[in-house]
């Protein structure tokens, strides 16, 4: 019996053993991680350089609090990370996950508000379906209502706009006036609240678990830039999960001309070796913050020297072995194959992703794009058959979490093309027994 409650699937083997895209339970069972634990471990695991940076961290010293020292790891890691931002967000505020930092990327953006006389803005419109995190702040913004439900009225909800979903709305994601129509969403809901209340908008560049890898339609990202600047309404960009290079660029959001004013970074940036994260904001919203007082935030282990070790030692092997380049380019070539399984499994009813960050989605009828009935939980069961084949991929029921299945397949960005071999493979057989299975 074990005394941890989280295992809502039943117990799991016992990890024993990870390196590089593999892990081994204690029964020598070996898996390819084909989600980076939950889009983690970019690097892959146990890279050796970043060991030794921990190491040599660890012997130095593994913890200062930030208001009795600086720390050489984090005034390193914020100005690499500064370097990699778009101009002028340069501004780093490091944190130990995703939940964290979104929830110190929307207390700054209300601070800044409250500091430059603007104190009516408080309104944060986000999307739905959207995730952006589990504590009770970052749930007020997630548009997915299994998980807010629960623990209404705990939190302030807060405005939605649908997020643009053009392959089950019958519209083309290639024609600009597609990313028009969505985007617009925005600027009505802004107008419909009154503008002068709208503090932020927050939104995921490429979907992740809420859409399932969805890349937002033509178009889409400049003009949510454009209506935010119009309406004095904050940009922030959840990276989260598409920062350090998941998607084939360093932030999601650079594959668009859609500056954010607010970045918040996570899971790739510690990689699977110490939990970090990280916001980071234009100087313009943090200086009249400093100037009165300060930031009226901060967690205990925030910038601890061992996880920003351990991030700048990832960052810098994201650099040195072209990781981003090497999401993009393995990235198509995943899409390609994705969709040679779709001709071949009925079952597949939409493909989709940028970079690493891919999925596919299971329909019922691909013209109708009906999803599967909601009680098969075909998503769980597919990923169980994946898993005793040795492949891990990760699952989630899209379409506001009441049905719709779709699989991420986000393996590390180190992968090879043998391993995406074994990748294609394990899903062509996993998707055999699957079909022959759900029906
Ligand atoms: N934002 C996004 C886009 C995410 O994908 C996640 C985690 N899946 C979070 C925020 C929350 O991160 P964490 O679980 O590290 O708190």
């Amino acid at each position: 019996m074990s005394n941890l409650f989280y295992q809502a699937q039943g117990r799991k083997p016992t990890l024993d053993q990870s390196r590089g895209v593999y892990m081994w339970d204690q029964d020598g069972k070996r898996y390819l991680d084909g989600s980076s634990g939950a889009m983690v471990c970019n690097i892959g695991h146990s890279n050796e350089n970043v060991l030794t940076a921990m190491r040599r961290q660890m012997e130095k010293s593994t913890f200062g609090y930030r208001l009795h020292f600086e720390t050489e790891a984090s005034e390193h890691l914020a100005t690499k990370l500064a370097n990699l931002m778009p101009e002028g967000l340069n501004k780093v505020f490091f944190v130990s996950g995703g939940s964290e930092a979104v929830e110190t990327g929307l207390k700054l953006a209300r601070q800044y508000a409250v500091t430059t006389g603007q104190g009516s803005r408080w309104k944060v419109i986000s999307r739905a379906p959207g995730y952006h995190g589990c504590s009770l702040g970052a749930l007020a913004v997630t548009g997915y209502a299994p998980l807010t439900a629960p623990f209404e009225p705990m939190m302030r909800q807060m405005p939605k706009i649908p997020a643009p979903r053009a392959y089950l709305d019958g519209l083309d994601a290639d024609d600009p006036a597609t990313g028009l129509h969505y985007a617009d969403m925005l600027e009505q809901k802004i107008l419909a609240e009154g503008p002068d209340s709208v503090l932020a908008f927050l939104v995921e560049p490429v979907g992740g678990a809420s859409t399932g890898a969805l890349v937002p339609p033509r178009g889409y990202m400049e003009r949510i830039r454009e209506i935010c600047t119009r309406h004095g309404v904050l940009l922030i960009m959840d990276e989260v999960m598409t920062g350090a290079g998941r998607t084939g660029k360093f932030l999601g959001s650079d594959h668009w001309l859609a500056r954010p004013d607010i970045v918040v970074m996570s899971k790739g940036l510690g990689a699977g070796y110490m939990p970090l994260g990280a916001m980071i904001a234009d100087d313009r919203l943090v200086a009249p913050v400093l100037d009165q007082g300060g930031f009226a935030h901060g967690f205990t282990y925030a910038g601890n020297p061992l996880a920003c070790a351990a991030g700048l030692a990832v960052v810098n092997e994201i650099e040195m072995q072209g990781l981003c380049a090497n999401a993009a380019e393995q990235g198509d070539r995943l899409l390609a194959r994705l969709n040679g399984l779709m001709q071949k499994y009925e079952l597949i009813g939409d493909v989709r992703g940028k970079g690493l960050l891919t999925a596919f989605e299971f329909m019922a009828d691909r013209n109708s794009k009906a999803p599967l009935p909601a009680g098969l939980n075909a998503h769980q069961r597919f990923v169980d058959i994946a898993y005793a084949k040795g492949l891990i991929v990760y699952s989630r029921r899209t379409r506001d979490g009441t049905h719709g299945d779709h699989i991420l397949v986000c393996p590390p960005l180190i992968v090879s093309d043998a391993h995406m071999d074994e990748i294609v493979e394990g899903l062509d057989a996993s998707l055999a027994q699957f079909s022959h299975e759900i029906y």
